[in-house]
């Protein structure tokens, strides 16, 4: 039985199965491409699942096995809908892609743990033993039964160069990163700023889009 380190579920918060499946990705990967967790910015994640998608808890899996984190930039969503994620470090001879085989999807798919949740029912919410059990059926199948692994030569992908450059915003006096910094009406301003007309407040705050 694959063992998992208890604080990747305190991490995650709830005891669930998939964050154990993007766990179990990340080990693979690491293992397929000959490396260790990465500790500062070396394997890079695509992501192929989308926003609140039941298995977005992959990614918590995801980070916590490769050390790939949304804080340090390292894994990005490409929002595809897709149980699958891409791995990729500068300068390796090949990229690695992992994808939950759709046979072990449709295993799991018939489980008391999803007629809960169907039901809006939150995972903590779920008795224990239910979701022992999902997890337990995680934990005992094995890197075959799980996913489909495919070797990329050569995957081209240009980072972001880090920079601590930073410049005060013409309008709101924020400071700003450099790069995100636009122009309107002549000032350097930040996005904010940018978008809004003249007499509206600034509001720092993510647009919601419904
Ligand atoms: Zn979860
Ligand atoms: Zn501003």
């Amino acid at each position: 039985m694959f063992e998992l380190p208890e604080w990747t579920f305190e991490f995650h918060g709830h005891r669930c199965p998939f964050m154990p499946i993007g766990y179990r990705m990340g080990s693979l990967a690491l293992e397929k491409l000959g490396v260790d967790k990465s500790l500062n910015h070396e394997i890079h994640v695509f992501s192929e699942m989308g926003v609140v998608h039941p298995q977005g808890c992959m990614q918590d899996g995801i980070m916590a096995a490769t050390g790939a984190t949304f804080g340090k930039g390292m894994i990005e969503r490409l929002n595809y809908g897709k149980v699958a994620a891409i791995f990729w470090i500068p300068e390796h001879k090949y990229s690695i892609r992992i994808a939950l085989k759709n046979e072990f999807q449709n295993k799991l798919a018939p489980h008391d743990f999803f007629k809960y949740r169907k039901q809006g029912i939150e995972p903590t919410e779920i008795p224990e033993d239910i979701r022992t059990d999902i997890i337990n059926i995680v934990l005992n199948a094995n890197d075959d039964e799980l996913f489909n692994v495919t070797f990329i030569p050569n995957y081209k992908f240009i980072p972001v160069k880090s920079s601590f450059n930073k410049a005060k915003c013409e309008s709101c006096g924020e400071y700003v990163f450099e790069r995100y910094l636009r122009v309107k009406d002549g000032k350097k301003v930040c996005i904010p700023c940018s978008e809004r007309e003249s007499e509206e407040t600034v509001v720092h705050l993510p647009k919601i889009i419904r």
